[in-house]
């Protein structure tokens, strides 16, 4: 149960003034300045809890292998407060009907039974099947899975969910896409466009009907495309769409990162895309996406027969929020705004008020070192201690 009352003391994210934070009941009640005396010590950063639309595991909690392993849901929720994150959407990705059916059923289960993932986990990402079959856009994900979107089968896994099912990721190329957008829409699932080869006419038509999200812009795409049009600047040019990003400095060059910034300004998100493998030790692995996967030293996940496509991130937010502070492209508030507060906004989340009177005590505490970047000191969920990187073997039990 989180602690009735507790306060944080920390430099402000976006102020840069030293603030307590009280926090009654989950939830932050008040800020105020820090008084002369305390404000000469050496204070962390505080922020809200980060929040990643696309998590397919993490440390060998794997949400991709079917079925899913009792307790990994419960041991993601828990291990990713080492890397600040307060807020997740478990990730599902292009596999059989009745796979994808059994992983809805498990995650919804472990949610009913775990009050506190839960809390984390307040919708799951499903990535596929209804993705373009096309080499290159589908990326890793099974060909021989991918379809034209099908509501009463996606009817079935959001039964299978309880309902749990807040994002799809889809590609408008297929006949009955539009229909299935607005669907969607009515049910408050968000739509986003990925792993498309979709002509600017189907996009044009996708958010006409109500997308609202692109996945991994610029990822899952083909090696070669016309110089123009194509689905990339479609989508960098529709206002309606908030386009999430891999900052991980692997998946897209800055230049790259760059424009998609300054194109979708407020609606640039960050997302890991962290697959299983994230925090464990380099190496070949069996992975069901695609077959074997490489892990490089330098935290680099590629498919082993084709090292120039990438298998998903093996790196967290705070990874991302460093590369984009590293490279220059954004400002400490920006990058982490986009890791937390804009995708809390976009999934209408109470989470999405940040450092504000009444809204949910996520927070993190962190440094900044150049240039190892963000390091997270402590993570706060509902205003309870659930990280502390003084003591974390305590946490490992929590
Ligand atoms: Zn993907």
């Amino acid at each position: 149960m989180p602690r009735s009352v507790t306060k944080v003391n920390g430099i402000h994210y976006k102020t840069k003034q030293p603030v307590t934070i009280h926090i009654e009941h989950g939830r932050i009640q008040s800020l105020h300045p820090l008084d002369a005396e305390i404000r000469q010590a050496a204070l962390p950063w505080v922020a809200p809890g980060l929040v990643d639309l696309q998590i397919n595991g993490y440390f060998g909690a794997d949400f991709n292998t079917i079925p899913i392993a009792e307790g990994a849901v419960e041991r993601a929720t828990r291990g990713l407060w080492r890397q600040g994150v307060t807020t997740y959407f478990p990730t599902v990705i292009t596999n059989g009907d009745a796979e994808i059916e059994q992983a809805m059923r498990s995650i919804a289960a472990a949610c009913a039974a775990d009050p506190v993932s839960a809390a984390a986990a307040p919708g799951i990402h499903l990535e596929g099947p209804f993705i373009s079959p096309e080499d290159g856009p589908r990326g890793a994900h099974d060909r021989s899975f991918t379809k034209a979107p099908d509501w009463p089968l996606f009817q079935r896994w959001q039964e299978a969910a309880q309902g749990r099912i807040k994002i799809v990721t889809l590609s408008p190329e297929w006949p009955g896409s539009a229909e299935f957008i607005e669907r969607c829409v009515e049910q408050g699932v968000i739509v986003s466009i990925g792993h498309t080869a979709a002509s600017p006419e189907q996009i044009a038509e996708a958010v006409q009907a109500g997308a609202r999200m692109s996945t991994h812009l610029g990822n899952g795409a083909h090696l070669s495309l016309p110089r123009h049009p194509n689905y990339i600047w479609e989508q960098l040019s529709r206002d309606e769409l908030a386009a999430c990003v891999i900052a991980d400095g692997f998946h897209l060059p800055d230049s790259v990162l760059k424009v998609t910034l300054r194109a979708k300004g407020e609606k640039a998100l960050l997302v890991s895309d962290a697959v299983y493998l994230s925090g464990m030790e380099p190496g070949l692995y069996e992975n069901h996406i695609g077959g074997r996967v490489v892990l490089t030293p330098e935290g680099r996940l590629h498919l082993a027969e084709h090292p120039g496509l990438l298998a998903g991130s093996a790196q967290l937010l705070p990874w991302g929020i460093s590369h984009l502070l590293d490279s220059g492209l954004a400002e400490l508030d920006t990058a982490w705004e986009m890791a937390s507060l804009r995708p809390s906004a976009l999934l209408n989340l109470p989470s999405q008020s940040g450092l504000a009177p009444g809204a949910p005590a996520d927070l993190v505490l962190f440094e900044l070192k150049r240039p190892q970047g963000v390091k997270i000191i402590q993570t706060y969920k509902l205003g309870e201690r659930v990280f502390d990187s003084a003591s974390p073997a305590k946490e490992a039990n929590a």
